[in-house]
C-alpha cells in the first residue's frame, strides 16, 4: 500500500490519535515522513513489543550531509566513510541515551555499525543524491498499548537530534576524525593489494598492538601491558603509504612482511604465536583505528584451517591427506576417500576437508597452529613410524604435504609449531617468538634439521595430484530449501556460531574467520539467493562463488535481505567472503552433490 508523503506535524497527530489502542494501530506508521532535514522512511513495523524492533530509514540530501567531496573518492574510501557515518550514529545513540519506555523493546534505538574490522555493509549506503542509515526502534507501548506521546517523542523529538548531532553538525575535531579513519582504512587496502607483488602473504607493522584485553573481546590490551611488535631484521619491510599518520606515523610503514613459502612460528608456550597468528587471520579485513592492529595486513585469500571433529562432510576428495581406511564390520567395501562423507567427521579427516574445502573456494595459503589442529594430521615421529607400517597408517600427516602445496599449487602455509622440528626441514623461514618479540631463527633451524634427525623419508603412496584432480564439486540445489514446509523461507542465526537454515542446524564454530554476525546472516541469504537465482545442476561450487561474489560488486548487499522489497531497509547486512560462504555451505547435513558422469 503506498502512502501520500507527510510531515512530521502528520506524524505527531496520528501519534496522537492511535494513543492507547492496540499495538498493530502502529502499522499506520508505514511509509513516508518528510522531516526538515531528512525524509523518514517506516519500512516494517513490529508486531509486538518484544518482537525484533521497527525498521526505519533515515534519508539526508547529500547536501545536507556535507562530507568532504574526497571522503567518497573511490570504493574503499565510500566504504570507510559509511563505515565512519554508522559508528558515529551509533555514538551518539549511546551518548544522547534515548529514553527506554514502556515494555519490551520500547525505546531501543540502534544501527549495524559493525566492530573491529570495516566490512561492507548495508546500515549506511551512498544513493543517488543521498546518504541513508538503516536502524531499528523500539516502538513503546505500555504492555500491547500504544504510547503515543512517547513515540512521538523518539521520532520527533530524538531522532532528528541524533541524525544532526551524529551527521549534520560536525564538529570541526569530528570531520577531522572523519578523514583520519578513511585515511586509515584506505592505506590499509593499499598495503594489502600490493602484498603479491611483494611476494607476501601478510605484513604485521611496527608497533602493532596485538594481544587483546581477553580472548572474549577484540578489544586491545591495554597499552602499558602490551609489547609492540617489532620486525626482526631479515623480513622487515617498508611500504610506503599515501596518507601519513593514518595507522603508523609518518608516510612509511615498517614491519615485518611474511614470504609466500612455507613459514613456521616456533617458540616456547605463552610466548605470543598464536597471538600472531590470529591477528594474521583478522588482517584480511582492515581494522579502525585504535585497534592495535591498523597496520596487520593479510592476503584476503588466506585462510585458518583447524581441526574440527563432528562436523559434516560430504563428498570431499581427501586422498592427498587420507586414504585405505579399514574396512568397517560388515560392509564390503572400506569408506571411500575420494568422495569421502561424515555426519561426525574426526579430528584428522575434519582438518583434511578442510584445507581441500578451502583449496576449493580460493585459498591461496593456509594458517594452522597447533593449538587447534590433530595432531596425528600434523607429524608422525620417527619411533612411531617404525612401530606401525605406513601400509597400516591412513593418514599421510601435512608435513609430507606441505612442500608440494606450494611448489606444485603455490598455497602457502603459515605454521604455529612449538611442539615439532619435523618441519625444519621443509620451512623455507622459521620465526621464533620469544616473550612476545619476534626473532628469525631460519638458519639455526635449517641447521638442526641438517643434522638428519627428521624423519623426511616421505612415502609418496598417493600423489597429493588428488586436489588437484579432486573432481570439482556440484552441489544440488534442492539441498539448500529454506522453507521446510514452511510458506516463506527461514534464516536464522546466533552470532557467529550457529545458522539455522530452514530446519537445519549449522555449526559455525569452526569457521574462525566469520566475525561479524552480520555476515552469517548475509552467508544464509547469499545461499538461498544461489540456489534459488544462480545454481543449476551443472555449476561447481567455485563457479557459483564467482557469480556471488560478481552479484555483490555489482548489486551490493541490498537485494539480499528476506522480504527484499525494492528500496527497502534490507536488515542488517555485512559481506562475507566466498571462503566463508562456502565453509557454511559445506557444514550443512542438507547438502548433496551431483555425481559426475
Ligand atoms: P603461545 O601461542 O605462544 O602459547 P599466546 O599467543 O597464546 O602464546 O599468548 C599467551 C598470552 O600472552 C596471551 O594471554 C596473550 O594475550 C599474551 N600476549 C601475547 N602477545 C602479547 C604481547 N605482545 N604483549 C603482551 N601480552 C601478550
Ligand atoms: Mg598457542
Amino acid at each position: 500500500m503506498r502512502r501520500e508523503a507527510k510531515g512530521s506535524a502528520d506524524l505527531n497527530v496520528l501519534l496522537d490519535r492511535i494513543n492507547g489502542r492496540s499495538y498493530k494501530a502502529y502499522r499506520d506508521l508505514e511509509g513516508v515522513w518528510h522531516f526538515s532535514e531528512f525524509t523518514l522512511f517506516v519500512d516494517h513495523t513490529q508486531s509486538d513489543p518484544f518482537a525484533s524492533p521497527s525498521k526505519l530509514r533515515v534519508r539526508l540530501d547529500s547536501e545536507t550531509t556535507n562530507l568532504p567531496e574526497d571522503a567518497l573518492a573511490n570504493p574503499t574510501r565510500r566504504m570507510a566513510c559509511a563505515s565512519w557515518l554508522a559508528r558515529a550514529f551509533r555514538k551518539t545513540i549511546h551518548d544522547i541515551r534515548p529514553p527506554r519506555t514502556g515494555t519490551g523493546k520500547g525505546g531501543l534505538i540502534s544501527i549495524d555499525a559493525g566492530g573491529a574490522e570495516v566490512l561492507e555493509r548495508t546500515a549506511v549506503v551512498f544513493g543517488d543524491g543521498f546518504v541513508e542509515a538503516r536502524i531499528e526502534l523500539g516502538l513503546p507501548a505500555a504492555g500491547r498499548r500504544i504510547l503515543g506521546g512517547e513515540a512521538a517523542n523518539l521520532l520527533i523529538d530524538v531522532l532528528p537530534r541524533i541524525v544532526a548531532r551524529a551527521w549534520t553538525r560536525r564538529s570541526e575535531s569530528d570531520g577531522r576524525d572523519l578523514l583520519h579513519f578513511i585515511n586509515c582504512i584506505e592505506n590499509q587496502e593499499i598495503v594489502r593489494s600490493s602484498l603479491r607483488e611483494r611476494n607476501l602473504i601478510a605484513f604485521v607493522g611496527d608497533g602493532a598492538i596485538l594481544p587483546r584485553e581477553s580472548g572474549a573481546t577484540e578489544r586491545p590490551m591495554d597499552r602499558e601491558r602490551a609489547y609492540p611488535f617489532q620486525s626482526p631484521e631479515p623480513f622487515r619491510v617498508d611500504i610506503e603509504v599515501p596518507h601519513a599518520d593514518a595507522g603508523a606515523p609518518g608516510r612509511i610503514w615498517h614491519g615485518m612482511g611474511i614470504p609466500r613459502g612455507i613459514v613456521l612460528l616456533v617458540g616456547g608456550g605463552y610466548h605470543g604465536k598464536s597471538t600472531l597468528l590470529r591477528a594474521i587471520e583478522r588482517g584480511i579485513a582492515p581494522h579502525i583505528p585504535g585497534d592495535g592492529r591498523e597496520t596487520v595486513v593479510s592476503d584476503p585469500s588466506l585462510v585458518k584451517v583447524r581441526a574440527e571433529d563432528g562436523r559434516s562432510i560430504r563428498d570431499v576428495d581427501i586422498r592427498g591427506f587420507i586414504d585405505h581406511l579399514p574396512k568397517p564390520q560388515g560392509e564390503s567395501d572400506p569408506p571411500s576417500t575420494r568422495e569421502f562423507s561424515s555426519a561426525d567427521a574426526s579430528g584428522s579427516t575434519s582438518q583434511a576437508a578442510n584445507i581441500v574445502e578451502s583449496i576449493e573456494a580460493g585459498a591461496t595459503g593456509l594458517l594452522l597452529d597447533e593449538d587447534t589442529s590433530a595432531t596425528n594430521f600434523m607429524v608422525r615421529d620417527a619411533k612411531m613410524q617404525a612401530l606401525i607400517h605406513p601400509r597400516d597408517e591412513p593418514i599421510t600427516p601435512y608435513l609430507d604435504r606441505i612442500r608440494e602445496l606450494y611448489d606444485v599449487f603455490g598455497i602457502s602455509t603459515l605454521l604455529v609449531m612449538g611442539s615439532s622440528g619435523d618441519y625444519f626441514a621443509v620451512a623455507d623461514a622459521v620465526i621464533e617468538m620469544k616473550a612476545y618479540q619476534a626473532y628469525d631463527v631460519s638458519a639455526k633451524a635449517k641447521e638442526i634439521a641438517g643434522r638428519g634427525e627428521s624423519n623426511a623419508d616421505v612415502d609418496s603412496r598417493t600423489a597429493l595430484t588428488a586436489l588437484t584432480a579432486a573432481r570439482k564439486r556440484i552441489p544440488d540445489r534442492t539441498s539448500f530449501d529454506a522453507r521446510r514446509g514452511r510458506r516463506h523461507p527461514k534464516i536464522s542465526s546466533r552470532g557467529c556460531d550457529e545458522m539455522v537454515y530452514g530446519t537445519t542446524e549449522i555449526d559455525l564454530r569452526g569457521i574462525e574467520q566469520l566475525f561479524d554476525a552480520s555476515q552469517t546472516r548475509a552467508i544464509g541469504w547469499a545461499i538461498l539467493y544461489a540456489a534459488t537465482k544462480i545454481m543449476n545442476d551443472r555449476m561447481t561450487i567455485s563457479a557459483m562463488l564467482n557469480e556471488l561474489d560478481r552479484f555483490f560488486d555489482q548489486e551490493g548487499l541490498d537485494v539480499l535481505g528476506p522480504d527484499h522489497r525494492s528500496g527497502h531497509h534490507p536488515g542488517a547486512l555485512a559481506r562475507p567472503r566466498r571462503i566463508e560462504i562456502a565453509a557454511v555451505i559445506n557444514r550443512m547435513r542438507t547438502l548433496r552433490l551431483i555425481r559426475a558422469s
